[in-house]
């Protein structure tokens, strides 16, 4: 192969589209912000776009506030149709990884014809694997920097110095409306029924890759990164 039609063939590459899979609280925002800034892939999270959407007012983020306070799921529907609409920004080129979607059959299989329609397919679906008994606690400590977005634990992760960011010096912080002890049931209960079967989905397509989250979160970093690169190789 000469070097143009190398650089033409790679030009034209799938670009890499990694699934991540896990309860809620399971790490899988803060494990796909690390991934994005190591790997320069794109972070998309279904969670984000659909709170977005309540705070912009939209209909679909109207249909979906009310869900999402009980801790139930939005329609195959409307997250299928905010998805298309977000893989077809030019920056998801880089490559992308999944964050809170598919949570269900329907959704997998939409993503699937999507990712066909493409000519893309899935380098992994990572399934983070965690005890739910520790879930309640890690989602109901957990906070957010309301400017650069970086996670922080009431328990686990204190900025060093009291309210300020480490990152970025903000010194606003912000919880989720539904990051609560009574909502995290439900969002566990929805998990189990919807969401937990696409382990088995994805194991059927060869896709799936299993890594233990319940330890040190830079140590499961590294192997998130070790178990991707490999992926996307
Ligand atoms: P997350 O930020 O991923 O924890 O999502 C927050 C909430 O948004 C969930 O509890 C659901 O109500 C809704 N949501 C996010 N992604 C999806 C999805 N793929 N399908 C249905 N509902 C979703």
């Amino acid at each position: 192969m000469d070097t143009d039609t190398m650089t033409t063939a790679k030009a034209s590459a799938p670009s890499p589209v990694l699934i991540l899979l896990g309860p809620p609280g399971a790490g899988k925002g803060t494990q796909a912000r690390m991934l994005e800034e190591k790997l320069g892939l794109v972070q998309l999270s279904t969670g984000d776009l659909l709170r977005e959407a309540v705070a912009a007012g939209t209909d679909a983020g109207k249909a979906a506030k009310a869900v999402m306070e009980a801790g139930g799921l939005v329609s195959d529907e409307i997250v299928i149709n905010i998805l298309r609409d977000r893989l077809a920004q030019p920056d998801t080129a880089k490559g992308v990884i999944l964050d809170g979607f598919p949570r269900t059959t329907v959704q997998a299989e939409a993503l699937d014809r999507l990712l066909e329609e493409q000519g893309q397919k899935i380098n992994a679906a990572i399934s983070l694997e965690v005890d739910d008994t520790e879930m309640v606690t890690r989602i109901a400590g957990r906070y957010t920097c309301a400017a650069c977005g970086e996670g922080y634990h009431d328990l686990y992760k204190q900025p060093v110095t009291d309210g300020t960011c480490d990152k970025c010096g903000g010194t606003e912080m912000k919880r989720r409306a539904d990051d609560n002890a009574e909502t995290v049931g439900s969002r566990l209960k929805a998990y189990h029924a919807q969401t937990a079967p696409l382990i088995a989905y994805y194991g059927g397509k060869g896709a799936l890759q299993k890594i233990d989250a319940m330890g040190d979160i830079d140590q499961i970093a590294a192997g998130m990164h070790a178990m991707v690169a490999r992926a996307i190789a």
